[in-house]
């Protein structure tokens, strides 16, 4: 058999598993957004070969908020992209999975919010996202761009309007303590899924590495979708070395 072949089989395979299942979960990392344009966070070429991450730490936000924030605006363009990111074949794949009522919910490690922008409804982002901004005192949140209007016209740091509270990336910057609500939330998940599948990540960072043996623990089938061999692959019903964006269209149209 080809390896081609091999591949359609095992995604003919899948397709009918997620078809059978009474809940699939799924869980998503770097891989997925690279076809948008958004580098990976590290390694080579990586974000951090970009920028600097002492301008991300917790520390620096809490000890000058009004600097934290004038950093953010000169990083408007280049590290936000003003928004212009777009969801790719994947995303778009995942979407279209959950409107079929054939995936209960993502999880994501990325940042980025373009699950939510393909039209996925239950997505749980591990990391936070960068689309929006949380204020520390309510914990309201409200999309990065208002933010950034408020700050480029001068109101650094910009303040929660309805507490005063500073407001912060909503995402988790170096040095700060993970939210406890997605980890929960994403255990609760995996540990109810009857199917996991593990999409365009490397398995590398907690919690999310730790999230497809949950999954296993509770009886669940593990299906990996990633270019390259994980530290789980070698245990899971299904490993499929291939491009997401390629993959995952064509495992929704098998779903049918
Ligand atoms: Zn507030």
């Amino acid at each position: 058999m080809s390896g081609i072949d091999s591949i359609e089989a095992a995604t003919e395979s899948l397709a009918a598993a997620i078809a059978d299942a009474e809940t699939v979960v799924a869980l998503t990392g770097a891989g997925v957004s690279t076809a948008s344009g958004i580098p990976s966070f590290r390694g080579d070429g990586g974000i951090w070969e970009q920028f600097d991450q002492r301008d991300f730490h917790y520390r620096r936000f809490e000890a000058d908020p009004e600097g934290f924030w004038r950093d953010r605006l000169d990083l408007r363009e280049a590290f936000y992209g003003g928004g212009e990111t777009e969801p790719n074949a994947a995303h778009r794949a995942l979407a279209d999975l959950e409107r079929g009522g054939h995936l209960d919910a993502v999880v994501t490690q990325n940042v980025d919010g373009l699950h939510r922008a393909a039209g996925s409804e239950t997505v749980v982002e591990l990391h936070g996202t960068n689309r929006e901004v949380e204020c520390v005192e309510c914990g309201h949140r409200l999309p990065v761009e208002a933010a950034f209007d408020r700050a480029a016209e001068g109101e650094l740091p910009p303040r929660c309007e309805g507490c005063g509270g500073v407001l912060k990336p909503a995402v988790v910057l170096f040095g700060e303590s993970m939210p406890d609500g997605p980890t929960i939330r994403a255990h609760e998940l995996a540990g109810r899924s009857d199917l996991f599948l593990a999409i365009g990540s490397s398995l590398q960072v907690q919690p999310a590495a730790g999230l497809p043996a949950r999954a296993q623990r509770s009886g669940a089938t593990l299906a990996v979708v990633n270019l390259e061999a994980t530290p789980v692959s070698d245990r899971a019903e299904y490993d499929l070395r291939a491009d997401v964006t390629e993959a995952l269209p064509a495992l929704v149209e098998a779903v049918g």
